[in-house]
Parts: structure tokens; sequence; C-alpha cells
């Protein structure tokens, strides 16, 4: 076995579908995907290269996660060996784990690396991005956690036809009630995506200093990122920004690091970047040993002379 029988496929964010569809396509002989939506998300599961999609109708306060049970039936139904891919979002974990519950199935997170052979075998950081791990599934269904940047995203094609099913909703044994919702803060950045990011660190020394970064990432045209205190501790930029093992994985051509100290946990989503700058005040920070150029000074005096020359 070089590929696995089947492998169903869900993301509760649109723009994770293509990679992982891509993934399953690689590593998959059959391709299918759950969608809560309309016929139009169909039909774009399909021109990804789903070769079968089941279209569940949304249910009034249900939560994507409880649509699990419907997800396994379906997956428990196919008699095969099968493989389960999902986003490393929070519902994509939540549903992994209630899906490795029904289905007695192994999980694994935020896997980035999968080998199928009699077994299969995934890799996957640990130790917060100190080292990497290997792992052999043994049981006949997995549901894997797919980190981003492990596939190149497919491209639609809108000529691609996939079998078109209507998914039944079998519901939680426990229905947890729904009394309200508050809609979140939205961010429309998406830094996997970005060719050239500036990252701002603990660095600055408030937010307010933050216009410097700003001022220098419109002028190159870079998006801004940062590290996990800056948007976790301070509070200073949304949390879809920072980047690390338990952040964004970039695959940026620039990656300009602005008062961050370069810990193994940020560096490990930084390093795919091909050329990496940083700034920072001493001289043995980490992130020197990372760079292709560095710069050794005050970013409260480097930012505003190098903004001034790039303009
Ligand atoms: C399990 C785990 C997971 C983690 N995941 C992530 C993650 O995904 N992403 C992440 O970013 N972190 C993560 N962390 C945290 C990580 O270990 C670091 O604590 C964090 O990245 C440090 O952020 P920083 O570089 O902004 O701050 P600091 O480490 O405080 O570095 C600030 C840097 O700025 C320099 N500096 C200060 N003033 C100036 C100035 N005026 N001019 C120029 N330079 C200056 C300092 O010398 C220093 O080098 C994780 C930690 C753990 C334990």
């Amino acid at each position: 076995m070089s590929k696995m029988p089947i492998i169903f496929v869900f993301s509760d964010k649109k723009d994770r579908l293509p990679e992982i569809i891509a993934g399953a396509l690689a590593l998959g002989e059959d391709v299918c995907a759950f969608v809560v939506g309309t016929d139009e998300d169909a039909q774009y599961a399909a021109s990804l290269g789903a070769g079968v999609v089941y279209t569940f109708a949304p249910q009034q306060d249900v939560m994507l996660e409880d649509y699990a049970p419907s997800f396994s039936a379906l997956v428990a139904g196919c008699g095969k060996k099968a493989m389960v891919l999902l986003p490393p979002s929070k519902r994509g974990r939540a549903l992994a784990a209630r899906m490795g519950v029904q289905l007695g199935a192994a999980v694994a997170n935020e896997v980035t690396k999968v080998e199928i052979a009699d077994s299969v075998t995934v890799g996957r950081m640990v130790f917060g991005g100190l080292a990497s791990g290997s792992e052999k599934i043994t049981s006949p269904v997995c549901v894997l956690t797919l980190s981003s940047g492990s596939f190149e995203p497919a491209a639609p094609d809108a000529s691609r036809k996939a079998e078109l099913k209507q998914g039944a909703f079998v519901p939680p044994a426990i229905m947890p009630k729904v009394v309200g919702q508050t809609p979140k803060q939205g961010s429309s950045v998406d830094l996997c995506k970005a060719k050239k990011v500036l990252c701002v660190g603990r660095g600055f020394a408030k937010k307010e200093d933050l216009a410097l970064a700003e001022n220098l990432a419109t002028v190159i045209g870079a998006e801004l990122g940062c590290s996990r205190p800056v948007a976790e501790g301070e509070g200073w930029m949304e949390r879809e920004r920072y980047i690390g093992v338990s952040g964004v994985m970039l695959k940026a051509d620039v990656y300009f690091a602005v008062g961050v100290s370069g810990q193994i946990q940020h560096m490990v989503g930084a390093n795919g970047s091909k050329v990496i700058i940083a700034v920072s005040k001493d001289k043995n920070a980490p992130i020197f040993n990372f760079v292709d150029y560095g710069i050794v000074g005050d970013l409260y005096k480097v930012l505003p002379g190098l903004t001034s020359l790039l303009k």
C-alpha cells in the first residue's frame, strides 16, 4: 500500500481546503470531501479535485465540531482503511478528537509529513519545535490535522466534476445548547500567503511604537506579523499574525524581524522564508544564527533611517 484507499477531508476555513485536498490527492486513491454549506461550496471542493462531496445543510445553532458523528458515520461506513485530513484550527482539532474516539482511530495533530507504506508514519514537531518526532500509526483509520505549508495548494479547475451527495446530520449524543453568539473581530490577513513579512517582537516598548514598523512595511510592501508575546501577552496585534510553532508557518520570500530574539518556537515558523533579515540591539540574540542579513542596532534609530532610505 503506497496510497491510502480513501481519504476524507474537511476544513472549517475555506482557504485551507486547497492544501488539504492537495495532500489527500497525493496520499490517497479516492478523495471524499465533507462540506457544511451550500452547493457552491460543494462545487468548490469538486473543482479542487475531490471525487465525492457530501454536503451537509448548516443546522441552526450547531457548531461545526458537532458534525463529528455525521462525518464519522460515513468514514465508518466506507469499510476500508481510511484517513481523515483536517486543518489544525481549533475546530479542526476538536473534530479530530471526537472522530478519533468515535472511530477508534489514532489522532495526530500538526502533522508536517505523512508516509504511507504497510502502515502510516507521520512526522511532526515536538517539545515546542525543539525536535521533530516520527510516529507509526497502527489503527486502520487515522485522523490527522495537517500543518499549514505541508503541501502545495491544489488549484481550482471548474471542469473537474465530483459525485455530489447529500449528507445526513447525525446529532451528537450530548448536544450543547447555544445561548448566544458574538461575531469575532475579523482579520483578513493570511500570512501563509504573504511574500514579504515584517515581524515585530517585544523589542518594541509600547503599542504606539508599532507605527514605525507599519511605515516601513508600507514602503517595502510587506504584511505585518509578530512574535507570540506581542499578540498573546500584550494583545497589540491579532492572534492570526503571530508566527511560530503554535502560530503561522511562513513561506515568504522575505522575513524581516525587528526586536525579535529568535527563540526556536518562533523561528520554526519563520525558517521557511527564503531570505531572513533581522534588527536587534543584542548582538548575541539567537536570531542572528538564522539571518542572511543582520543589523545590530536600536530599532528606534534603524527603522526611521531605513524607511526614509527606501522611500
Ligand atoms: C510551547 C511554546 C510554544 C511557543 N510558541 C511560540 C510561537 O509560536 N511563536 C512565538 O513567537 N513564540 C512562541 N513561544 C515563545 C518563545 O519561546 C519566545 O518567548 C518568544 O518568541 C519571544 O518573543 P520576542 O522575540 O518578541 O521577545 P524577546 O525574547 O523578549 O526578544 C526581544 C528582542 O528584542 C531586542 N530588543 C529590545 N529592545 C530593542 C531595541 N530598542 N532595538 C532593537 N532590538 C531590541 C532584545 O534584545 C531581544 O533580542 C512559545 C513558547 C513555548 C514554551
